[in-house]
């Protein structure tokens, strides 16, 4: 059973990696960041709730973002485990995480570490790439603050209570990365 958390700043390469782990473990990729923008895209109702603040680079309201998980974690594909991207995003969330965990507990929490100042690079670099809306200068800062402030506590949280985490390097190629995260998962 792989049931596993996926943490880092934005721009660590959660994304990349997450890709290449649901393609080698067979389990799906939930990232809150795409399932937001999706709804954003379609003008649904959570996507009209959820759009000032991902345009800010600020954190959707947990009640929103935490109803969008657990729907999603009910659905068969995810019986075997699955690869969380980008939640739980604050304490509240990870504990209603654990509360609500039909699915059992979580097996493993990564945190991807990149130091901060090869973040910003990235995030500009990509920026001019794919033309995220949330990708402006001030938004790439405030997303990291935000991670500092909201995001960080949930490691703390995750070592104190079961002592799940494990750190991985994320500086380095693309493939160097995913075969350190391969040697911790296999
Ligand atoms: P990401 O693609 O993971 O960087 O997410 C993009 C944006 O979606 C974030 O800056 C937030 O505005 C929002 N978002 C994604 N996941 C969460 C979450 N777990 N809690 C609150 N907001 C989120």
């Amino acid at each position: 059973m792989r049931r596993i958390i996926f943490i880092g700043p934005p721009g660590a390469g959660k994304g990349t990696q997450a890709a290449r782990i649901r393609d080698r473990y067979g389990i799906p990729w939930i990232s809150t960041g795409d399932m937001l923008r999706e709804a954003i895209a379609a003008q649904t109702p959570t996507g009209e709730k959820a759009r000032t603040c991902v345009e800010a680079g600020d954190l959707v309201p947990d009640d929103v973002v935490v109803s969008l998980v657990m729907e999603r974690l009910t659905r068969p594909d995810c019986a075997d485990g699955f690869l969380l991207d980008g939640f739980p995003r604050t304490v509240a969330q990870a504990e209603a995480l654990d509360t609500a965990s039909g699915n059992g507990p979580i097996d493993s929490v990564i945190l991807l570490e990149v130091p901060s100042e090869t973040l910003f690079e990235r995030l500009a670099g990509r920026a001019r790439d794919e033309g995220r809306a949330d990708d402006t200068e001030t938004t790439i800062r405030n997303r990291l603050l935000v991670y500092e402030k909201e995001t960080a506590p949930v490691v703390d949280y995750y070592r104190k209570k079961r002592g799940l985490v494990v750190t991985v390097d994320g500086v380095g190629a693309v493939d160097e990365v995913t075969a350190r995260l391969q040697a911790v998962l296999d």
